[in-house]
């Protein structure tokens, strides 16, 4: 039977993510399986929708402002796996969390590189945020692993597309529903930013694999019931380092240098950052959090560290590629003994433990400072630049947060230049005056040809970003591809346009 609530307590639960802003809703659905998800939009016409995956995003996307919310945490079965000598794939509903996944994957010696350090983000959220993570720094975002989706659109009807099978000609398409009706649409002429990681409105190119469409779309276009994904072998070791430097110049130089050094047989699989801020809420981290505590503590004079894993199935290469990584940090001035190194599994998670425990802290702080001031938000950047423009997005972040007097922590995805600039405002004098800091950088990044969105998405908490990224136009054009699927756009209201009516 569907099971539903309107319960206070149960929905005070489920009306929040990690982004900390809360929503209402009438009540709430746990469909089982796709047949539910029909009937709840056949049942309900005119109702607008929510889709909740595990509320771990960042910005308000599945917190609902007023109509239903439908909860996909109960469609959590693998649907099918399939391997031969050639290729690998698993069919999940959308439910099934990215560390359930892994743990079923990794007796078959299988590996799906798309890594947001929260592992308990289900595969739905994932697909419509086209997450990404550490690794993407090699392989891409989730959209490289997507293979095949279901979606039921407003008044359920569903869709089914396959990659390769439908693409658009000359920006026109036409899809077919699984009960004979035909969508004809034309895309927009978009220019998306030229950088590696991009989540911020629709993926729009002019003859694109249209299942591309709905990956990213964060929850816009229909709601998704079955996911298609592609795996591939898993090489025989990890390692990875945590390299403490003693200022972040230097660990930009790194950067800079490991990026330039690395052969493209052996690229790092990751390259991330710590910033000087970060690294001094881990050490406060250290004194109480378990997990952390039992590690060596972070040296007193480091300043900032940089990870770097490298992945291979020839132990000889990883050692080549630690002693190449060891002659770039003398180069730069760091000292390769101030170095934690992970060659196991066990060490390995320890380090991933490290690098999740960043956001963690942030999010615990912003909690804490909710409780005073109830109005404040998450107060993070996900914008990405290209490679040339590094030192000159990092300079422009670090002077803009010592101008406004903010306590900010600056860490993640280095190797593609795209920083998470979080800011711990002590009151909503400082929290005011970020989103302003956030709106004016935004205009520099995108003057840069970077994005306001690499990862995380725009939500219901950037929408006045994604209007810098793209003219009124453009997204008017944008607005008209959802009014194909959603004509009485019912369906994550709020999400990524913050009205119907531009
Ligand atoms: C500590 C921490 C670390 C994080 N690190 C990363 C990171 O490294 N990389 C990264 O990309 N993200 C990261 N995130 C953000 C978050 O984990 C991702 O955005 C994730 O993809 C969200 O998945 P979810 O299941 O929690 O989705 P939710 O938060 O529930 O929803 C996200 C969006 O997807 C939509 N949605 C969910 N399921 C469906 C569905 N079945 N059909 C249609 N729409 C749907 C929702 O409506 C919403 O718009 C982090 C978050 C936290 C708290």
């Amino acid at each position: 039977m569907l099971k539903s609530t309107s319960s206070k307590e149960i929905m005070d639960e489920y009306l929040r993510d990690e982004s900390k802003r809360t929503g209402s809703s009438e009540r709430i659905f746990f469909p089982k399986n796709e047949a539910d998800v029909i009937s709840i939009l056949r049942d309900h016409p005119g109702m607008p929708v929510t889709v909740q995956g595990s509320r771990t995003g960042v910005t308000g996307g599945c917190v609902p402002d007023g109509g239903l919310t439908v909860n996909m945490e109960q469609m959590n079965q693998v649907l099918d796996f399939r391997r031969d000598e050639k290729a690998a794939a698993i069919t999940v509903q959308p439910g099934v969390l990215l560390q359930t996944l892994r743990s079923f994957i990794l007796p078959h010696k299988l590996f799906f590189p798309p890594d947001p350090t929260e592992t308990t983000a289900s595969l739905g959220g994932m697909v419509s945020c086209n997450s990404s993570g550490a690794r993407s720094f090699r392989y891409g975002s989730i959209r490289d692993y997507v293979l095949a989706l279901d979606l039921i659109l407003p008044g359920g009807d569903k869709l089914h597309l396959e990659r390769g099978s439908i693409t658009a000609k000359e920006n026109r398409f036409t899809l077919s529903t699984c009960s004979g009706r035909r969508i004809s649409g034309k895309l927009t002429d978009l220019q998306m930013p030229r950088v590696k990681k991009h989540t911020a409105g629709y993926y729009i190119r002019p003859d694109m694999d249209l299942i591309d469409l709905f990956i990213g779309a964060e929850g816009t276009l229909g709601i998704i019931t079955s996911i298609k994904l592609k795996l591939v072998s898993a090489k025989k070791e990890t390692w990875g380092s945590v390299i403490f430097l003693p200022d972040e110049a230097s660990a930009l130089a790194l950067v800079k240098l490991v990026r330039q050094e690395t052969p493209d047989s052996l690229s790092p699989e990751a390259l991330e950052f710590f910033g000087s801020d970060t690294l001094h809420l881990l050490r406060q981290a250290q004194l109480t959090k378990t997990a952390l505590t039992e590690m060596e503590l972070i040296r007193q004079d480091a300043c900032c560290a940089v990870y770097v894993e490298y992945a291979c199935d020839q132990r000889a290469s990883l050692i080549q590629a630690f002693e190449d990584t060891c002659h770039c940090i003398e180069s730069v001035g760091g000292n390769p003994e101030q170095t934690w190194a992970a060659i196991n599994a066990y060490h390995m998670e320890k380090l991933h433990l490290f690098r999740h425990a960043a956001p963690e802290c942030i999010n615990r702080k912003i909690s804490e400072i909710k409780r005073t001031c109830p109005a404040i938000t998450k107060l993070g950047t996900d914008m990405s630049v290209p490679d040339s423009r590094l030192e000159e997005v990092f300079s422009l972040y670090r002077s803009g947060l010592a101008e406004e007097g903010l306590t900010s922590a600056i860490f993640g995805h280095i190797g593609n230049n795209h920083f998470h600039v979080n800011v711990i405002p002590k009151n909503m004098d400082e929290f005011n005056r970020t989103k302003k800091l956030f709106s004016r950088w935004a205009e520099v990044v995108v003057a840069m040809d970077g994005t306001v969105s690499a990862e995380h998405g725009i939500g219901k908490l950037k929408t006045s970003l994604l209007k810098q990224l793209y003219s009124k136009e453009k997204l008017a054009e944008m607005a008209k591809i959802k009014s194909l699927f959603d004509p009485d756009w019912l369906l994550n209201r709020g999400n990524i346009f913050s009205d119907p009516v531009l």
